[in-house]
């Protein structure tokens, strides 16, 4: 295994079956100098595949290097509060990844000194580790002989061996990890999971695979015999995400923003927001603004000044939130269970947001032109997976 950031060492590929020996000659030479495998160790490598489940690499390696820098071992994890983990994963959606981290790493505190498991099986008893995950790490960190299989990995393997039924399906993933298991060294299997990953990434894509530079292409039965191997894995067309509409009160009193912190489970857990929900059926957007405030805080206020649109997609669904001002309400808050914070525009940046909130703060910290119409955030919404 190649541990410790240092680049693998030229391992025979004798043994190997020659389908994959092409492979694992192809990647040393070819393997991206990516965050997670400089200084390699278990923990890094634990976290960046908890990130890479479902964020690109483009998108992950910037939140990778902010989140290790900030807890460098499980250890200092460990003893963030849970609000500290959450802004450091700000943005990066799938909040739920963080939280299990943190709870993870708690857990291996106390049970462990601090050391993770080796073994798959162990793994998969951590908060957040499905069978994907565990493998990944037992299989890069520690050498266990053991198939991981993502999205990129699972598509290249339905080309290669032209596999036509959904390669998501469980009896596929099956079929597929018996393919390997049959072909690759026992000693190699985490050399030649992370080279699937990476020919999955760089070079067969989802759309438009590159096969004159693919490495096993002259075994490829995708390559071999379809018009356009890009058409393997055969799926159905998605579906449009519904579009959610809502309204977002921010309410200033002396300088501070009024608000709420969401429940710790579930859609972004413990991230803070400005009061606000889903309009009602013939509902106007500032009526939704006015009983969401009313119903989440308690207060009650005048007329609402409309400050902006924002859109944003999250993984299975889209926004657009109609962003209203309003100062001096009336009434104290009663946030029902729910923790409040009146925060100056600092504080504001240090709690952990949604993407979306984040959004609002440049429309609400921008002087106010008077009758001027209220400004769209755009029509490229950045996505969140929730
Ligand atoms: S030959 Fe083309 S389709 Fe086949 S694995 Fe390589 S890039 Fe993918």
């Amino acid at each position: 295994m190649h541990r410790g950031g240092r680049p693998p060492r030229p391992h025979s590929t004798r043994g190997s079956d020659r389908r994959v020996r092409a492979l694992l000659d192809w990647f040393p030479a070819h393997r991206r100098s990516l965050p997670w495998r400089r200084g390699r160790t278990p923990y890094r490598t634990w976290v960046s595949e908890v990130l890479l489940q479902q964020t690109r690499v483009a998108q992950a390696a910037p939140y990778f290097e902010r989140f290790v820098r900030q807890f460098p071992t499980v250890r200092s994890l460990a003893a963030a509060s849970e609000q500290e983990v959450l802004k450091a994963w700000e943005g990066a959606g799938y909040y739920a990844r963080a939280r299990n981290l943190h709870r993870a790493a708690g857990l291996l505190m106390r049970e462990r000194g601090g050391r993770l498991p080796e073994r798959s099986d162990e793994l998969r008893q951590l908060p957040g580790v499905g069978p994907y995950i565990a493998a990944a790490v037992a299989s890069l960190a520690f050498g266990e002989p053991v198939v991981a299989l993502d999205s990129n990995g699972r598509r290249v393997l339905a080309r290669w061996t032209l596999e036509r039924s959904d390669p998501r399906s469980l009896r596929v993933s099956h079929r597929l990890e018996r393919w390997v298991l049959g072909r690759v060294p026992r000693e190699r299997m985490g050399e030649f999971n992370e080279a699937l990953m990476e020919l999955g990434e760089t070079l067969c894509r989802p759309r438009h695979p590159d096969c004159g530079r693919c490495p096993v292409a002259s075994d490829c039965r995708a390559r071999q015999e379809l018009p356009d191997p890009g058409e393997i894995p055969f799926s159905r067309r998605p579906r449009a995400k519904p579009l959610v509409i809502g309204a977002v009160t921010a309410i200033e009193r002396r300088g501070r923003w009024l608000l709420l912190r969401r429940p710790s489970t579930g859609l972004l857990g413990g991230l803070w927001e400005f009061p606000g929900g889903k309009l009602e059926p013939g509902e106007t957007p500032e009526a939704a603004g006015r009983r969401e405030l009313r119903e989440e805080t308690g207060l009650t206020a005048g007329p609402l000044e409309p400050v902006a649109t924002i859109r944003h997609e999250y993984s299975h669904f889209r926004v657009a939130l109609h962003l209203f001002r309003a100062r001096s309400p009336r009434g104290t808050v009663r946030a029902r269970g729910r923790r409040h914070r009146w925060v100056g525009s600092r504080e504001l940046r240090r709690l952990p947001l949604p993407r979306a909130t984040l959004k609002m703060i440049p429309f609400l910290e921008r002087p106010r032109v008077p009758g001027r119409a209220s400004p769209d955030s755009g029509s490229r919404p950045g996505r969140t997976g929730v």
